[in-house]
């Protein structure tokens, strides 16, 4: 197991769509033991494979520190309403915005041995699913943001 290097907003690698993942290899698992360590080293809720320059479909998410989601291939099936999240992303340090995402995400995925798995999110681990699946399209938050509210005087 190793910590690796994230790489930050401004380097093309982070704009690429990546590829689905063929080969459920021993590989496979050591980069995604090296994707839980590298996220829980930089207090992250979440990390995508193409924030270490790996542009593979995998994303691990823990919010909460104890259940870690390792998702290979992951999909967004069913998306229901809408919520407002304030979001960060280890590779763009520093700066946080207000994005709109589904209030709850059904998401399919498969673990490292290739077993396919559905589960339903709500709240903020729902925001942390679209935010990690996003990044594997070449997607940031910021792309997202929305412009901060004015209070109108009077
Ligand atoms: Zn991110």
């Amino acid at each position: 197991m190793a910590i690796r290097n994230i790489i930050k907003e401004g380097n093309p690698l982070l704009r690429e769509k990546c590829k689905e993942v063929t080969e459920f290899d021993d590989k496979l698992g050591e980069l995604i033991d090296d994707m839980v360590d590298t996220m829980f080293k930089a207090n992250g809720v979440g990390l995508a494979a193409p924030q270490i320059a790996v542009l593979k479909r995998i994303a691990v998410v823990s919010v909460d520190g104890e259940t870690i989601y390792e998702m290979v291939n992951p999909e967004i099936k069913v998306t229901t309403g809408s919520q407002l999240s304030n979001e960060g992303c280890l590779s763009v340090p520093e700066r946080y915005g207000v994005v709109e995402r589904p209030k709850k995400v059904v998401v399919e995925y498969y673990d490292r041995h290739g077993d396919k798995y559905k589960v339903k999110a709500s709240g903020f681990l729902a925001t942390a699913f679209c935010h990690e699946i996003d990044h594997l399209d070449g997607i940031l938050y910021i792309d997202k943001v929305l412009p901060p509210k004015v209070k109108k005087e009077g």
